[in-house]
């Protein structure tokens, strides 16, 4: 393969959220980029939305003009009807192309064998899809072994982490090429396997699914679950504010994805609750209304500031993102560091999972899991192997 450098054109195809801001990134770290989609007004809204960030860190003295308008330079813009992609030739020049159209296989595996055809042999196509498998995107292609994941996470301009997952062929110095590139840009990598929801979207499902599972129990109402994880927990957001921030339509479509790719495991089964507020158009901040309203004057609900309550929330929540962490490494979907770093800087968890998983006692946690696993029945709270492996030996993550 090509080395890959700051000399390196890079190709950005789909100019939609996650292409613009992808674009802005590598422009920003001295790359020529391309940025291609098919729709015309999708690279006008791209061209102004990277315009608009650029002079926003320019006023806040984090860029100077002549650098901001150097960065804006760099970016070159490709659009033709899709039915003309002979155009695609725009990308021979390229070295490395990440593709961001929607999160659909077909179009995917369409653009990249259309892709393989406009690039040079040895160039790497990554691709940042959340929830498809990688290896499947590069079926058809005549060059697998040079397709990538690299997930970015929304906005790629702010987020710090961005997941490489090799695909069943991708070939070893594609991997450590892309790493090394993606973190010359400022951003933490980290390996994931080709599984669904590869880390952080894996590991984060309880995080929204169990926060629903105890409001349809009636344990505990929307305001008062968010509150215990946030004052008490240290997460930024509590799981019902992050829906609604996120947009409940995105969330249910990850966790659908996700319980439909595990052959429907238990685990991460999607709840009702939120699928009637999907179906209402109740979406969450971008709809004025989600869990919560949104619209002027509306009464932010007040949480049962009960502590006794909360930590029981907060345990049964913790506990089950534990397992999943600890499954995670069992099924080496991630290192025990990759796990931890995913969920701290992908999706600011206060700690990494892990690491509170040593503080808080292996056999704590495991017993948490024993007791929800022998009250409900259920395979969805089934303790990880690993964990009853460590406590049984009084193994811990990090000192062995
Ligand atoms: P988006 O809908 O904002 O943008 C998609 C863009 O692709 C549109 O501008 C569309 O015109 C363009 N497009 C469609 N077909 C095309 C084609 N054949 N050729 C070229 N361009 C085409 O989508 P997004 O939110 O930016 O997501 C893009 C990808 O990134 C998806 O795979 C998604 O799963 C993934 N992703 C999204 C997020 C997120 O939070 N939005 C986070 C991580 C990864």
């Amino acid at each position: 393969m090509t080395p890959l450098s700051r000399d390196s054109k890079v190709g950005v195809v789909g100019a939609g959220a996650m292409g613009t801001g992808i674009a802005q990134v590598a422009a920003t770290a001295g790359h020529r980029v391309l940025l291609y989609d098919t729709s015309p007004a999708a690279l006008d809204r791209a061209i102004t939305s990277i315009e608009k960030s650029l002079a926003r860190s320019v006023e806040k003295g984090r860029l100077t003009a002549g650098q901001a308008n150097d960065i804006r330079d760099r970016v070159t813009l490709a659009g033709v009807d899709t039915a003309d992609f002979t155009k695609l030739d725009e990308f021979r020049g390229c070295t490395i192309v990440i593709e961001a159209v929607l999160e659909e296989l077909d179009v995917k595996r369409d653009i990249f064998s259309r892709l393989e055809k406009a690039v040079g042999d040895d160039a790497v196509l990554g691709t940042n899809t959340s929830s498809l498998s990688v290896t499947a995107i590069a079926r058809g292609c005549k060059h697998p072994e040079r397709v990538i994941g690299i997930h970015f996470f929304n906005p790629p301009t702010i987020l710090p982490l961005v997941e490489i997952v090799p695909g069943l062929v991708t070939g070893d110095t594609v991997t450590q090429a892309v790493s090394k590139l993606i973190r010359n840009w400022g951003k933490t990598t980290v390996i994931a396997s080709d599984t669904p929801g590869f880390i952080v979207n894996r590991i984060a499902r309880p995080f929204y699914g169990e926060a629903l599972r105890i409001y349809e129990e009636g344990i505990a109402d929307f305001a008062t679950i968010d509150w215990a994880m946030r004052d008490l927990g240290g997460f930024r957001m509590g799981p019902f504010e992050l829906m609604d921030f996120i947009g409940n339509d995105v969330n249910f479509a990850a966790t659908r994805a996700v319980f439909e790719a595990t052959y429907f495991d238990p685990r991460y089964k999607p709840f009702l609750t939120q699928q009637r507020l999907v179906e209402a158009e109740f979406l969450g901040r971008k709809t004025g209304r989600g869990y919560y309203d949104y619209s002027s004057g509306a009464v932010t609900p007040e949480p049962k500031r009960d502590d006794a309550l909360g930590r029981r929330i907060l345990d049964r929540i913790l506990a089950l993102l534990i397992n999943e962490a600890a499954d995670a490494v069992l099924f080496n979907i991630a290192s025990v560091q990759d796990a931890d770093l995913a969920m701290v800087e992908g999706v600011n968890y206060p700690r990494g999972l892990l690491q509170w998983a040593d503080a808080l006692g292996i056999a704590t946690v495991l017993s948490r899991l024993d007791d929800l696993q022998k009250e409900y029945g259920e395979d969805r709270y089934r303790p990880s192997a690993l964990l009853r492996r460590m406590a049984a030996q009084g193994k811990t993550f990090y000192g062995g």
